[in-house]
């Protein structure tokens, strides 16, 4: 399949794809046999990639998908004069990825989060999402050599999805650093989605999302992330004095 040029927000790419295009993309990457990396970039990915070149290239060599996650990366984009269509938020493309799976028979494999996380979050996909396969589940909390084990587990269930709940770059590195061995074709990571699904943190409503005002809902509900949020001003002024789209 296809996927449109991406455009380019402080030198990391990002695909301009809708929802439903993202979802049709990833599905033919699982008919397909196809494995695809997909990173959700906010703002603070993106500042994150400034910071770090590691993360950087793996952003922007090795995902296949990178998609604008925020009401942030949407206006820089659109700012820096790309078509962005819309804002495809990391936690709505779970919730979609999910019901197409319960329509389709994919399976999905949950790792990250607290211990109990991952299969709270199991059984609230099994009520939102009637006929969804889960099949399994691991907390995010290992050491380095337990990576082999977790690899094994997760090939043996058999998942064409693999969700990665560990935090960002966490996330995309362990799934980066592993990608040829696991055999699910989505690889993703999700932040804390998984908390959001077991109720152990909630999403803003759904007016503040509309109004851009996500982030500030994250700050009231968990004002721990202030230090890390101070990456949303800096992003903004380092678009607006960017002067050009790279
Ligand atoms: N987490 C994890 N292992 C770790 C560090 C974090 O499983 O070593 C989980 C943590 O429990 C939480 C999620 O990763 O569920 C990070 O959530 P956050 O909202 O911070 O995600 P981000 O905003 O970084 O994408």
């Amino acid at each position: 399949m296809q996927i449109k040029e991406p455009v380019k927000i402080l030198g990391v790419p990002v695909h301009p794809l809708t929802m439903g295009e993202a979802v049709s993309t990833l599905e033919y990457s699982i008919q397909n046999g196809k494995q695809a990396f997909v990173v959700t970039a906010n703002a603070e990915i993106i500042m994150m990639c400034q910071q770090d070149a590691d993360y950087k290239k793996i952003v922007s060599q090795d995902a296949q998908l990178v998609l604008p996650d925020g009401a942030g990366a949407v206006w820089a984009g659109r700012h820096l004069g790309y078509k962005i269509p819309e804002r495809v938020a990391g936690f709505d493309l779970y919730c979609q990825l999910l019901e197409r799976a319960s329509q389709k028979g994919y399976k999905a494999y949950f790792f990250g989060g607290s211990p109990g996380i991952a299969e709270a979050a199991k059984a609230k996909s099994e009520e939102l999402y009637p006929g969804v396969k889960v099949v399994g589940c691991r907390n995010g909390y290992f050491k380095e050599e337990e990576s082999q084990s977790i690899i094994d587990e997760i090939n043996a269930s058999g998942a064409d999805m693999l969700f990665a709940a560990l935090g960002a770059p966490k996330q995309e590195k362990w799934l980066v650093r592993y990608r040829d061995q696991l055999k699910p074709k989505v690889l993703m990571g999700i932040g804390g989605s998984f908390d959001v699904f077991a109720g152990k943190m909630e999403r803003a409503p759904k007016w503040m999302q509309d109004a851009s005002l996500e982030w500030a809902f994250r700050l009231y509900k968990q004002p721990s992330r202030f230090m890390r949020m101070m990456a949303l001003p800096k992003f903004v002024l380092k678009v607006l004095f960017s002067g050009n789209k790279d």
